[in-house]
């Protein structure tokens, strides 16, 4: 006679990002009963392209194929080398017509319009750099989430006092209150349940120094400039490709993306912050008001050429400044306690150097959905055994997830030309190899492997 299922224990997942959603549309498959619980009053998105490498293509297609058919359909994918870039490819002994670029690199402060790439990078997904609009995934990804979400729920509290089988509560700022079997955190850079977790791990007041995000010392200006004000400023050939300029203490990305029948540049400015306009501890706004002055003196303070002033010159008069907060310095020391667990930015928020930070949150969700579903398989997914799938999970994820924050970092340095004996263009050489080696981690993942190899921990050697 084969024993009976037990039940399921509910889950409760705090923010409606990109995590979240995602993460819930895997659970529904598996039947896990959960609700969100979002502090905004609606689904929002800030800034604008959102770029997936490969990994995360194998993440999406592993967690629900649906969405790799929709990213297929709706990410704009640039990866035809410019002229300049096909050049070097020839050089390189590459340059076939299939060769695609993920970005080509180029010494911004060279001047005289030169928009030639010094060294081009290219693409692990043999299709160039893939980017969707944030609004329009989120919009994908709500149309495919069944579960409830409860918006205008910030969470500020978790009260799990009642023991192995009992049910966590969870408080909000609007002083009411919800009970859940288990709890994930998918609450992003601020995440609150990061500061309870550190405050079960390290004691109690703990969570709110060591369970936050500090100020990476860098900030960035994002913003969409229309598609002929770009080419206007760089030429089309510049503006169709993935472009990096570099220089001192500083770095210009732009890449295009199509949002409706629209297509824009998408403009991310980041400067190393010698002001430390965020304090190192504190982030009560990861956003302040700035302009396009500010951005223009930025470079051209550091010496950047006219071509890259001309690309700011093409942006709106007020734009955000966003300070890059990252747990580079205070690295959670696990990702669960108990029933608690953050996944995503919540538990491992990486200023965005490699283009990787969601897609290391959809591994994350590829391996934490496939442990859930190794537990249902063997009959043993209950509220007293989540700690133990989220054991595994932390076991499977930590170091790779930590590994990002760190290497991210040190990507935007290199691009900065912060790093001794990468400095500048007698260094490009092995600044392009450094950059090649970062990105083969981030983009050979083995999503198949991982899922194997974690679901094999699960019950290795165990008599359950
Ligand atoms: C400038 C920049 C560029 C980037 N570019 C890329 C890129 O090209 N490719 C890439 O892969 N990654 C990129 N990233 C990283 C990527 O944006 C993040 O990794 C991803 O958005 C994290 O998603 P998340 O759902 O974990 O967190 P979030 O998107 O931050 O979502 C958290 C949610 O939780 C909610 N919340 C927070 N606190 C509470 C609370 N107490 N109670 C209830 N709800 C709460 C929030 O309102 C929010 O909706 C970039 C990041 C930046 C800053």
């Amino acid at each position: 006679m084969t024993s009976p299922t037990p039940p399921l224990p509910h889950l409760a997942l705090i923010g409606a990002g990109i995590t979240s959603l995602t993460l819930s549309i895997r659970l529904s498959a598996l039947q896990i009963p959960h609700t969100i619980y979002e502090q905004s009053p609606s689904l929002t998105e800030l800034g604008a392209g959102l770029g997936f490498g490969p990994n995360a293509v194998r993440a999406l297609e592993h967690i629900d194929p649906r969405l790799v058919e929709t990213f297929n359909k709706t990410a704009t994918f640039v990866g035809t080398p410019s002229p300049e870039g096909r050049k070097i490819l020839e050089r390189e002994g590459g340059g076939n017509e299939g060769d695609k670029v993920w970005i080509e690199f180029l010494d911004g402060t060279k001047q005289g319009g030169n928009v030639t790439p010094e060294f081009v990078i290219k693409a692990g997904n043999g299709r160039g750099h893939a980017a969707v609009h944030r609004g329009k995934w989120l919009d994908v990804l709500a149309g495919l989430v069944t579960a409830e979400i409860k918006f205008g729920k910030r969470l500020v509290d978790i009260i799990d006092s009642e023991g192995v089988g009992g049910k966590v509560k969870l408080v909000f700022g609007d002083g009411t209150v919800a009970e859940a079997d288990g709890v994930v955190g998918c609450d992003g850079v601020k995440s609150r349940v990061r500061e309870i977790l550190v405050d079960a791990i390290h004691g109690k007041g703990e969570g709110k120094s060591k369970g936050k995000c500090g100020y990476s010392g860098k900030y960035a200006y994002r913003c969409l400039v229309p598609w002929d004000k770009a080419v206007e400023a760089v030429g089309e050939d510049r503006a169709g490709v993935s472009s990096l300029w570099m220089g001192p203490n500083r770095h210009l990305l732009t890449f295009p993306v199509n949002r409706q029948k629209e297509r824009f540049l998408n403009l991310v400015a980041f400067v190393t912050d010698k002001n430390q306009t965020w304090s190192r501890t504190e982030a009560s706004s990861l956003t302040l008001p700035a302009t396009r002055t500010d951005a223009l003196k930025d470079f051209e303070q550091a010496g950047f050429s006219e071509a890259v002033l001309q690309l700011l010159r093409m942006t709106q008069e007020k734009m955000d400044r966003w300070g890059l907060f990252d747990l580079a310095d205070r690295p959670l020391p696990m990702f669960f306690s108990g029933r608690i667990m953050v996944i995503g930015d919540a538990a491992h928020a990486s200023t965005p150097h490699h283009g990787s930070g969601a897609g290391f949150c959809m591994e994350d969700i590829a391996i934490l959905g496939a442990l859930f579903e190794e537990a249902i398989t063997h009959k043993d997914l209950t509220v007293d055994t989540l700690g133990d799938v989220f054991a595994v999970f932390d076991h499977r994820r930590h170091e790779r997830d930590q590994w990002l924050v760190k290497s991210s970092r040190r990507a935007a340095d290199l691009y900065e030309w912060r790093i001794p004996g990468f400095q500048g263009p007698s260094g490009f050489e092995k600044m392009k190899a450094d950059i090649e080696e970062r990105q083969e981690i981030c983009w050979g993942f083995d999503v198949e492997s991982a899922v194997k190899e974690a679901k094999g921990e699960m019950y290795r050697g165990s008599q359950r």
